[in-house]
């Protein structure tokens, strides 16, 4: 079949909402904005109330030091559940968001792609972490790292689903096939239940004739999976990670948090008529 198998066109108005939704922020492609919609929609889905994790994945830790937590300072971090077996919730840290948690990274995960190479069930150690805490919360956005490696196929296994972030730019569409073929192949072997349901434009610029045409080749190839809601390219989305902060807490009234609030309540209510 071809990559459109692993879409469910429908999952805006299907949807999981009496139980957690995990969702992989995943797209293999560095730069296209997977740590800042995981930082920014997991504040905006903690200001509606709802409790969410967010499991850092990346050994940039970028979705950490994005919420100001330092897990340098911490004993133990995402990189000892993974490999050493730590339960998930002795590395989980509140934020200064209500509601809004973190289980932080740091770069020694780095190590994780080699180091899990030989161990046990190798793919699935991130899911046992995950299952064991899920009840505690509405929402757990997994940050995966730039790359299809082990971390990423733990991150794809423990989800649900799976949010790709495409930034709305020349080569916007390349390398999705491989990431849905990925996809494909997790849902195959370890995870029936995963689907990609959720696809965010990034970084549009309205000046830009590019931008609309990237909109467009999405939408047509993605149809409903592609979310309504547009995060538009902004400083102040960019500058918020360097004051610890989601775009939402550092200016709430700006362009970008107004966003990131819109995609939070079209996650999840389903899509609002086009
Ligand atoms: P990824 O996690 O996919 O590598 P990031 O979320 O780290 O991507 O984003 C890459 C860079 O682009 C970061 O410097 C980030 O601050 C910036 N960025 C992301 N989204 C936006 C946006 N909507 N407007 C402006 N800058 C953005
Ligand atoms: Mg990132």
């Amino acid at each position: 079949m071809s990559e459109g198998t692993a879409i469910n066109q429908d999952a805006g108005t299907l949807g999981r909402r009496d139980e957690t939704r995990v969702f992989a922020v995943a797209n293999q492609k560095g730069g296209v904005g997977k740590t800042t919609t995981t930082v920014n929609l997991g504040a905006a889905l903690a200001d509606l109330g709802l409790r969410v994790l967010v499991v850092d994945l990346d050994p940039q830790g970028n979705a950490s030091t994005g919420l100001g937590i330092e897990a340098r300072n911490f004993d133990v971090s995402i990189y000892d559940v993974v490999l050493r077996d730590v339960p998930l919730e002795d590395c989980i840290e509140p934020t200064s968001i209500k509601n809004l948690f973190v289980a932080p990274s740091t770069i020694n995960l780095a190590g994780a792609e080699i180091e899990l190479v030989p161990a046990f069930s190798r793919e699935l150690r991130l899911r046992r972490a995950v299952d064991r805490v899920r009840a505690d919360y509405d929402y757990v956005l997994i940050d995966c790292p730039p790359s299809l490696g082990l971390l990423t196929v733990n991150g794809l296994a423990a989800a649900g689903e799976v949010l790709v972030p495409i930034q709305c730019e020349y080569y916007a569409l390349e390398g999705l096939g491989q990431l849905l073929r990925n996809v494909e192949l997790v849902r195959n072997s370890l995870n029936p239940g995963l689907e990609v349901t959720t696809i965010v434009l990034t970084m549009y610029d309205a000046r830009t004739k590019l931008a609309d045409q990237v909109v467009e080749e999405v939408r047509a190839h993605f149809g409903g999976t592609v979310c309504q809601t547009v995060i538009p390219r902004s400083v102040r989305i960019s500058e918020a990670p360097s004051f610890g902060e989601p775009v939402t807490v550092h200016d709430p009234s700006s362009r970008g948090a107004i966003a990131y609030r819109e995609l939070a309540r079209e996650v999840t209510h389903g899509r609002r008529p086009a």
